[in-house]
């Protein structure tokens, strides 16, 4: 099929996610014919560099001939079959794995499709325990503002982005929100280097008040994402699950997009040396080529539901696409190409290279803070750098930054006025210069109109 003819069934029929359709009229969506490494390629060959791992979910590159090999061979054998009653290798192989490289005394895995659907896994589990060992009154989750835990309904709830969320508040469910970490305009006037996490105050007052109430805490561990790539300290985790643990209270990580390599660890919580009640996966542990998720959870949690199927404390909860065989060949292939391929012991001179650009963006007058954490980093764009006073969101200069990095063969999409950059963690120097340029000139081109 030509490209034009891609573009006009798409413009007739295709509803993109998080788009205003209407934007199409401008900047119609870009076909691309395939993958190369880290680049996607359009159909007239133009190579764009992969800055945001495609909704931060590559870890190795398109195309990669390892995770080709594997869903080849689990196609073989068989894509897909019901995982109430039977079960396959690949699942068994990859829960084991990953109980073994999760922080310690995560024990069981629960299997589901995406993202949202591990969170709301994560809260109805978290939710019945505490039903199953009879304190029925806690039935709230606390989060914190400007969080992103996925786009269905129990997930919207725990999210604190308005511009997801306001619309659909009158249906979504009631908790409790907290400040969360905002270390570039921190209220404290501390610095994240050293500071000792006492934004957790906030937190800390509703647990030890309302605890009677809270089924669990969640939060996205080290980066709060779509919020802008906010980086916060680990102390902030220490604090957490001591604060959690104290209050009885169900510590909920959400590493679905911090996970698997991005913060420098395996896991977002190692950098903490913390263990959640329940551990959220999905993005990169399929490298970016298939959707999975996972919930872990402790032998604690998971002995309350296993009892004589009479008593009804099931976890009822499913899906068709549940622990997919192809989906888990590739994890399980993914695993072992960070441990064969020793990707995290190689990303040192990539976080290296990542933070020696900071002086060269933080030198434009409009950029208020370069910060990073791992292989993720972002520049946030402000109006006026000494009241940090940030672009009205309708000039939308994240868009024109967008569109000024396409041009010139790099894909970034930044969050409302903040520019990132995440990208597959086997990118080269070259391919991260080149990245770190375009993202300089385009943001040189937008902030000087
Ligand atoms: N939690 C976090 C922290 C995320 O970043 C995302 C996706 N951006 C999700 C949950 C939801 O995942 P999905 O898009 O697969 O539903």
């Amino acid at each position: 099929m030509k490209k034009e003819e891609v573009l006009r069934l798409d413009a007739a029929h295709v509803w993109h996610p998080c788009t205003q359709q209407k934007d199409h009229e401008l900047l119609p969506p870009l076909p691309i014919a395939r993958g190369d490494g880290v680049y996607l390629v359009d159909y007239d060959g133009n190579r764009i560099i992969d800055g945001v791992s495609s909704w931060w979910v590559n870890l190795f590159g398109h195309n990669h001939p390892r995770l080709n090999r594997a869903l080849t061979e689990q196609t073989g054998k068989i894509a897909h079959h019901i995982f109430a009653g039977f079960t396959h290798q690949p699942a068994a192989e990859l829960a084991a794995r990953l109980c073994e490289l999760a922080p310690p005394g995560l024990t069981k895995v629960f299997f589901a499709d995406n993202g949202s659907a591990a969170v709301e896994v994560a809260l109805k589990m978290s939710f019945q325990y505490w039903q199953q060992v009879g304190v029925r009154q806690k039935t709230r989750f606390v989060s914190l503002t400007d969080a992103y835990h996925g786009e269905t309904l129990g997930a919207l709830s725990v999210g604190g982005c308005d511009l997801y969320r306001s619309i659909y508040r009158p249906i979504l469910l009631e908790g409790f929100q907290v400040q969360g970490p905002d270390c570039f305009r921190c209220p404290y006037q501390k610095q994240r280097e050293s500071c000792n996490a006492e934004c957790i105050e906030q937190m800390e007052r509703l647990l030890l008040q309302e605890h009677e109430q809270i089924a669990g805490v969640i939060i996205e561990p080290l980066i709060q994402g779509a919020a802008g790539m906010r980086v916060y300290p680990p102390v902030y985790l220490r604090k957490l699950r001591e604060l959690c643990t104290r209050c009885d209270v169900h510590y909920i990580a959400d590493e679905i997009a911090v996970g698997f390599g991005r913060t420098g660890r395996l896991f977002a919580n190692e950098h903490a040396g913390t263990t959640p009640d329940l551990l959220c996966l999905s993005k990169g542990i399929t490298g970016g080529y298939m959707p999975l998720a996972v919930t872990l959870t402790s032998e604690e949690i998971y002995r309350a539901f296993y009892d004589d199927y009479a008593t009804m404390k099931a976890f009822l909860h499913s899906h068709s696409y549940s622990g997919n065989p192809l989906a888990c060949a590739i994890a399980v292939e993914v695993l072992r190409i960070f441990e064969e391929e020793q990707i995290l012991q190689l990303l040192t001179p990539r976080m290296n290279q990542l933070q020696a650009a900071a002086p060269r963006f933080t030198a434009l007058a409009q950029v208020g803070e370069f910060r990073r954490c791992g292989m993720v980093a972002a520049v946030e764009l402000v109006q006026d750098r000494n009241g940090k006073i940030p672009y009205p969101w309708q000039e939308r200069r994240g868009l024109a930054v967008y569109r000024e990095a396409l041009a010139r063969g790099a894909l970034l999409r930044p969050l409302g006025n903040v520019v990132y950059f995440m990208p597959p963690l086997t990118i080269n120097a070259d391919e991260l210069d080149s990245l770190l340029d375009i993202a300089y000139q385009a943001i040189v081109a937008v902030t000087e109109k």
